[in-house]
């Protein structure tokens, strides 16, 4: 049974689905789900490629930063956590480029949340010194630096659309012929009344109970966590969410599992859930600007005077990591603190 005809006859039993449910079951579901199954996230036949995966530079930089603000805290003994680390290609890079920072590998524990058992196998083979967590609540306690590159885009969105007489939640149904098919709900109770119809409001149900986790540990021990993703500062009434495949947007309800489903962060909350908590906020900052105030420039110079016969490759991946046409705006970083650190390096 594929997992569309699943869907289907689910629907039919229990009536439509919200888009956050159809999401999880396209990306989680633990046969069919697009991160249970793809092994191959990344490198050849990719569906879409991630900044680590564009360029070495991307988790040198990010390693460099973590170094720096583990020295910042006092060179404590830390959990150096990644989130989603897809193949571990960020990790690989940044441990590689943190090797000669004194005391650093002896004092970081690294700790990969990943729910993909054949992901796991990837992360493992890159660095073999990682321990693995399901979830954040899972990774030990203590002081901490959290990294995650593309992770927030894939925790599942409600939708919600203005239509003429108020609100309705967007779901996901059947047509006559029984295929997969958007509809709206009932009418919600009405909130914002001055917003156009057609537009689409967005929640991640899952971002608050994380940034929620996030806090939590940020209180209980000094350290910082770090997202960079694409997003948005103000919520634009798009209906962001978007699927993958080889590349190319496909329809959202085509081939449920085998497209990479995402939709844009919404960074404003993010800052807004770490400064009512008490939690310092750096950013939202456009990629472009974070790795060049990272010395992502210096890099490329090394980098080509090491090996000038690679010049025009690092070239190109600095073009595609920082310039506003590719990776660099739509791109962002944010870090929230522990109070009482130093301003993080970047920002
Ligand atoms: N950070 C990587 C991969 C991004 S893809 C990169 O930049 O290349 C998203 C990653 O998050 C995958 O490894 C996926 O399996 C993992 N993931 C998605 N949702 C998750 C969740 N709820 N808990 C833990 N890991 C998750």
């Amino acid at each position: 049974m594929s997992l569309e005809q699943k869907l289907v006859a689910h629907i039919k039993e229990n009536g439509p689905m919200t888009v956050a449910e159809y999401m999880a079951a396209c990306l989680y579901d633990p046969e069919h789900g697009y991160y249970a199954t793809r092994p191959a996230l990344g490198g050849d036949g990719a569906d879409f490629l991630t900044a680590p995966e564009a360029s070495q530079m991307f988790g040198e930089l990010i390693g460099l930063w973590c170094a720096h603000e583990w020295t910042a805290m006092g060179k404590p003994a830390i959990n150096l956590i990644e989130l989603g680390p897809g193949r571990g290609v960020l990790m690989q890079d940044a441990w590689r480029a943190t090797e000669r920072v004194e005391g650093f590998h002896d004092a970081a524990n690294i700790v990969f949340v990943e729910t993909s058992p054949l992901l796991r196998e990837a992360q493992g083979d890159r660095v073999p010194e990682a321990e693995w967590a399901t979830r954040l609540e899972d990774a030990p306690p203590g002081p901490c630096l959290i990294v995650a590159n593309e992770f927030l885009d894939c925790l599942p969105i409600r939708q919600f659309a203005r239509v003429e007489d108020g609100w309705r939640e967007k779901l996901v149904g059947l047509t006559e012929a029984d295929t997969l098919t958007f509809g709206l709900s009932a009418l919600l109770p009405a909130q914002e009344d001055d917003v156009l119809e057609g537009a689409v409001r967005e929640i991640a149900p899952g971002l608050d109970a994380l940034i929620y986790e996030v806090e939590r540990r940020l209180h209980d021990a000094p350290g910082r966590a770090l997202f960079v993703d694409y997003g948005y500062v103000a919520p634009g009434g798009a209906d962001t969410l978007q699927a993958l495949r080889r590349h190319k947007k496909i329809d959202p309800l085509d081939t449920p599992g085998e497209a990479d489903l995402t939709a844009h962060v919404d960074f404003a909350r993010v800052a807004h859930l770490a400064h009512e908590a008490g939690l310092a906020v750096h950013g939202p900052t456009p990629q472009g600007r974070f790795l060049k105030a990272l010395g992502v420039e210096t890099r490329v110079d090394m980098l080509t005077r090491a090996n000038p016969a690679h010049a025009q490759r690092v070239a190109r991946e600095l073009h595609r990591l920082t310039h506003p046409d590719q990776m660099g705006v739509l791109f962002k970083a944010i870090c929230l603190s522990s109070p009482n650190l130093p301003p993080p390096a970047g920002f």
